[in-house]
């Protein structure tokens, strides 16, 4: 068993608004554990004043730990970073904006006490965000489902307690285009869901622009399935079949111009579509083949 018993690792890019509140409110919910831990704030290339903030915060209290990247690594990479760095018997993950409350991290532990090993929250209600990102992220969870062989919960995030052996297993896949949430599932172990209702976030707007959203989805679904290939082959085949019908057709009916014109830049739009999705898979095996390493740490502070 390690000294500390619970990591809360916390991802920040630019949250200079919100990180004050966030370490207040999650040192009462720890506090009140009366066991020992630790949090540790990754600071994902912020351009704002969070790192200065952290800073601070570290010279006046030990149990609070940095990580910061040389850049912008994205939310999933600094998850991870601060998992490797931590040394807790259960750790959880969790965003910084108070979306998902601290307090549910109490029933969290109680569960990982029962026993389980992976604790995720499940949204049951989404506060305050847009109709358009409730829909999407309800639309992606669904189709993610359906697309791979792992079972995924719906409607979960990041935020979840896993124990040691899970994190310890999860630094084992170093694979570098990451989808925590799908790696956790896939390990399997003994999981459990703890309910809860996402509030608004404390301030300051999403960092999750439409580009991430795209990228982490597209991440998800090129990590654990290949069923877009097969559907491109798919499709590839019906329009080979069609083509062939109307080539017979014209040939009878001598129909040249227009129609024959429409159906080339259809079929050259299909298979542009192909090979990009082709191209989906070879760019994430080339970022693979190069071995860099995930992320790089400008500094360090409180380990
Ligand atoms: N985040 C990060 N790097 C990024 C984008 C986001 O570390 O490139 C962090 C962010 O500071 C927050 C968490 O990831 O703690 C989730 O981001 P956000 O709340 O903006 O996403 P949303 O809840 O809107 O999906
Ligand atoms: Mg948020």
């Amino acid at each position: 068993m390690n000294s500390i018993q619970y990591s809360v690792v916390v991802p920040l890019y630019n949250e200079e608004e919100v990180v004050n509140e966030t370490y207040r409110r999650l040192k009462e919910v720890m506090n009140l554990t009366g066991e020992s831990y630790e949090i540790i704030f990754v600071n994902d290339g912020s351009k704002d004043n969070t790192l200065e903030i952290v800073k601070d915060i570290c010279i006046n209290d030990k149990n609070i730990k940095l990580i910061s990247f040389s850049r912008n690594f994205g939310h999933q990479i600094a998850i991870t970073a601060g998992m490797d760095s931590s040394s807790g018997n259960a750790i959880i993950v969790i965003d910084a904006d108070l979306q998902d409350p601290p307090e549910v991290i109490l029933e969290m532990i109680k569960k990982w006490k029962e026993g389980y090993e992976v604790v995720y929250g499940k949204r049951i209600q989404r506060k305050g965000e847009t109709f358009f990102k409730k829909f999407t992220a309800k639309v992606f969870y669904r189709s993610l489902n359906k697309m791979t062989d792992v079972n995924m919960p719906v409607d979960t995030g990041d935020f979840r307690l896993i124990d040691r052996k899970v994190c310890d297993a999860l630094k084992s896949m170093p694979e570098h285009n990451r989808y925590v949430r799908g790696l956790v599932s896939w390990l399997g172990f003994k999981q459990t869901a703890v309910e809860f209702v996402r509030q608004e976030r404390f301030a300051g707007e999403t960092k999750y622009p439409l580009k991430k959203m795209f990228k982490l989805a597209s991440d998800a679904i090129t990590s654990f399935s290949y069923k877009p290939l097969k559907i491109a082959t798919c499709i590839g085949s019906i329009f080979t079949l069609l083509s062939m019908c109307y080539l017979i057709y014209s040939i009878y009916e001598v129909l040249i111009g227009g129609a024959i014109l429409a159906l080339m830049f259809l079929l050259q739009g299909v298979t542009l579509i192909t090979i990009g999705i082709v191209g989906e898979y070879i760019g994430r095996i080339y970022d693979e083949v190069k071995e860099r390493p995930l992320y790089v740490i400008s500094e360090k502070d409180g380990f």
